[in-house]
């Protein structure tokens, strides 16, 4: 383990965000299930462009246009190989999960959702996972249901199958529950989607910074993610489609870039993946996240895993240590992050003591509320953990826990 921590020590350093004191004290940044911290390639990747490689995509005669362009579409093309995809025409580029899973609903969702089908989700899905799925059945009278979830955090399994049926049009999921950690098995669960003709989905925004994916071998329709929760920038994501679907899919917007040709009385559409992406997009997203791949290649999701799983186990057993902290989410298969309450304190109270400690930690419903629904409490506090964390940032939590409980109860 020592020399994995001096080479994650190393790691830590690459992140200027770690160098400042929070309230007086060392930063404990442990929000990276919110969004993870940049490191300085991305972050002087990002400016190196904005510096000199500035101009509009896809149009440009002259040499700068080139140089962006060839810039952005390599993106496309680090992302088809991030994700094993079979072509970089299957990617697609977004504002970020959210805006992929909206993009999926109003495109395949219009055409192949009628009255009377039914949307199979998880009680464990982000809102993000939820409401374009909800907006889309109300346009179409279809109804969105939900597989339940065990007591320990894990997916329902036989509740999953049970509700997976004939009238099952799409199959969306998450493949790490951003609140309980919980990981989903995305090939069986897709399987099993396939097995009664329905296209999966599959909000990959906790998995993508944990694990390697390859959507062929999964055998997922549509695979989203956000740049940001992988070392990249805000305001960019992916959506991935199977090409043979994404080719039947109308538009998703309207405008520059995404047609063939133009008149008053008609536009025909630009071939797969442009026509989804209406308008001057977000370059430096494109960019930054490819040196936010390039990060992690460098890395490798051997050491990443490893690492971060053994941050999760010494980080749960130390808060389990302490009385009266109840965990949220227990599946033996979860990412690196940890719900919990004190029981008979309100999460953001504690929250609030944690940040004047330094450690930063989310609470709230973590934009999952029928998971706290089904978990019977209005929040929860969140610790996630990343690359650039270490044991301190372990014993900084647990010591602020601790003074929460002698503060609150
Ligand atoms: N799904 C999951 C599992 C998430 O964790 C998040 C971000 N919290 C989202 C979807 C939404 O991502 P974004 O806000 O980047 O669109």
């Amino acid at each position: 383990m020592s020399s994995m921590n001096d080479f994650f020590a190393k790691v830590r350093g690459e992140f200027p965000a770690l160098t400042q004191k929070v309230h007086g004290k060392n930063l404990s940044y442990l929000d990276s299930a919110a969004t993870s911290l940049k490191p300085k390639s991305v972050i002087d990747r990002i400016t190196h462009f904005y510096s000199y490689e500035t101009s509009n995509v896809h149009r440009g005669a002259h040499y700068l246009g080139d140089v962006a362009t060839q810039a952005f579409e390599s993106a496309r093309h680090k992302v088809a190989g991030f994700l094993g995809a079979a072509s970089s025409d299957e990617i697609i580029f977004v504002r970020g999960t959210t805006e992929g899973v909206n993009l999926i609903a109003q495109t395949f969702g219009l055409i192949s959702v009628k009255e009377g089908d039914e949307i199979l989700i998880t009680e464990m899905e982000h809102h993000a996972n939820i409401v374009p799925w909800q907006m889309l059945a109300e346009e179409k009278g279809a109804k969105v249901i939900a597989a339940g979830i065990l007591d320990n955090g894990e997916l329902d399994l036989e509740d999953f199958k049970r509700k997976l049926t004939n009238k099952t049009k799409i199959v969306s999921f998450t493949a790490c529950s951003n609140t309980l950690g919980t990981n989903n098995d995305m090939k069986l669960l897709t399987k099993l989607a396939h097995d009664v003709g329905a296209k999966v989905v599959i909000d990959g925004a906790q998995i993508v910074s944990q694990a390697p994916v390859n959507v062929q071998d999964i055998d997922c329709d549509f695979f989203v993610f956000s740049a940001h929760k992988l070392f990249g920038p805000f305001g960019f994501g992916v959506v991935y489609g199977k090409k043979a679907l994404l080719e039947t899919m109308p538009p998703y917007q309207g405008g520059g870039s995404m047609i063939a040709k133009v008149t008053i009385a008609k536009t025909t559409y630009n071939d797969v993946p442009f026509r989804f992406e209406a308008g001057t997009p977000h370059v430096e997203g494109a960019v930054g996240l490819h040196a936010a791949i390039d990060f992690i290649e460098t890395i490798g999701f051997d050491k990443i895993h490893a690492y971060e799983m053994e941050l999760l186990k010494v980080a749960t057993e130390k808060l389990s240590a302490i009385p009266d902290l109840k965990i949220f989410g227990t599946a033996a298969n979860k990412g690196p992050i940890i719900s919990f309450n004190l029981k008979g304190a309100h999460h953001s109270d504690v929250g609030q003591i944690l940040d004047q400690e330094g450690v930063a930690v989310r609470a709230g419903h973590h934009c999952t509320q029928p998971l706290m629904a089904r978990l019977g409490v209005p929040g929860t506090v969140r610790a996630s953990f990343s690359v650039y964390n270490n044991y301190d940032d372990i014993d900084a939590l647990v010591k602020a826990v601790v003074k929460a409980r002698e503060m609150l109860l």
